[in-house]
């Protein structure tokens, strides 16, 4: 088969583009199209070579697109009008205005795809941009399956529960069953739905609630602790641990014949780590005002919340903190003797002892399936960073999905 020839929409830092390359399917991005600046430059910074085009979707005419002669179209359109936490203005808001350009676009197109995928929040499945969708998809003789997947059916400790859906040109085929059902994970015999994630972000608080196991010694439910604990204790999902690139024990060695050179060397890099870890941790006011309302984990954890954008800036929901220091029985006793402490210091003091952080960039980077080889450029701030990352997706589960959609 020829490469496929691949529109890139909503580009934005090029998961998309990572997971393509990811799926092994030959294929070469012809054009990739974003309108946010901070996006772009980490964009063109790792993918030199592809045509990127600064410019809003809806300014690019049916002539431009047809030029491309593109078979894949891979999009993310922009969730905020989906969201719960956003106004939900569905097709109303003036975000979607591209959607439905495209949308618009595609029976009009000389030669329309033979492959589309999109990825968006939950919350689209039930939006009338996601109906308009289906009709067009529908109207232009596509076949197509929906899905929400976590990367968590593929072993990787975060949930980011999202819509997907593949779309296949009649009369091609898909390599599986396709369903009219909105999948709970991946299609096929592999597909295993994922429970936990759908627990943890649908809040179904209106379950009966089980019996404490003994105190509760944070502002969680009984039963999100127990939910909690049953991620952790589940051998097929990876620990926090192997995601990390700070506070890790370093390279092990200093066995004899170690030369001098080495564990200096080794010596120096400790360092270097220790003061990065410093960069990350919660500052106090940050630790006195919500530390009853983050979500922590261990580095021996399988599991971890959603990172969105306002991760390392808001702190309530916007993705789980990492407790550095290794054991679990400290944050028991440290949370436990919270309330006895009246004077904030001392509370403050005893918080520290956890040695709260956020997750590094490219710790979310790791979780997220960005290989090593991607990387920010320098002019990036940290902040930024977690922006972007926070609009991006999970590129091992889309790989898959490409992997099934082309199949
Ligand atoms: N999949 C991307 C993220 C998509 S988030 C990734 O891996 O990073 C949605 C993106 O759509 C944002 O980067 C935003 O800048 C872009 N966007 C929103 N409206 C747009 C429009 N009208 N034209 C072009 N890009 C747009």
């Amino acid at each position: 088969m020829a490469a496929l020839r691949v529109l890139e929409l909503y580009s934005g830092m090029g998961g998309m583009h990572y997971a393509l390359r990811e799926s092994g399917v030959a294929a070469q991005v012809v054009s990739a199209i974003d309108v946010n600046t901070t996006a772009n430059e980490i964009y063109r910074h790792n993918f030199p070579d592809t045509p990127l085009w600064p410019k809003t979707i809806e300014g690019i005419t049916l002539e431009e697109f047809n030029k491309l002669s593109f078979d894949v179209i891979l999009m993310s359109p922009p969730c905020q009008p989906f969201t719960r936490i956003g106004l939900q203005g569905d097709m109303a808001d003036p975000r979607t205005k591209s959607f439905i350009y495209i949308l618009d676009l595609l029976p009009r197109l000389t030669a329309p795809p033979r492959f589309i995928l999109l990825e968006n929040v939950k919350g689209f499945e039930t939006s009338s941009a996601r109906e308009s969708l289906l009709r067009t998809l529908t109207e232009c003789g596509y076949s197509f399956q929906e899905m929400m997947i976590s990367p968590t059916s593929l072993g990787i400790p975060n949930s980011r529960l999202r819509y997907f859906l593949i779309a296949k040109a009649l009369p091609g085929r898909f390599c599986f069953r396709s369903s009219s059902d909105i999948l709970d994970g991946f299609p096929g015999p592999a597909g295993r739905c994922c429970r936990g994630d759908r627990e943890e972000e649908e809040e179904e608080k209106d379950e009966e609630e089980p019996e404490a196991p003994g105190i509760l010694y944070k502002l969680e439910t009984a039963l999100d602790a127990q939910r909690k604990r049953s991620q952790n204790a589940d051998p097929s999902v990876r620990q926090i641990g192997e995601f990390l690139e700070l506070g890790r024990k370093g390279r092990g060695g200093g066995g004899e014949g170690e030369r001098e050179e080495e564990q200096e060397e080794e010596e120096e890099e400790e360092e270097g780590k220790a003061l990065e870890v410093a960069r990350y941790l919660l500052p106090a006011k940050t630790l006195l005002r919500y530390a009853l309302l983050m979500d922590i984990v261990r580095p021996t954890c399988r599991r971890s919340v959603c990172f969105t954008k306002g991760y390392g800036h808001y702190v309530e929901g916007t993705g789980s903190v990492l407790q550095s220091c290794m054991e679990a029985a400290e944050m028991e006793s440290v949370f436990k003797g919270l309330d006895q402490l009246e004077e904030e210091e001392e509370k403050l003091r005893s918080l520290s002892r956890l040695k709260l952080r956020y997750f590094t960039p490219r710790e979310i980077a790791n979780l997220m399936g960005f290989p090593q080889s991607f990387s920010f450029p320098e002019t990036t701030s940290t902040k930024q960073q977690y922006r972007v990352l926070g609009n991006s997706l999970n590129v091992l589960v889309v790989a898959r999905l490409i992997r099934l959609m082309v199949a």
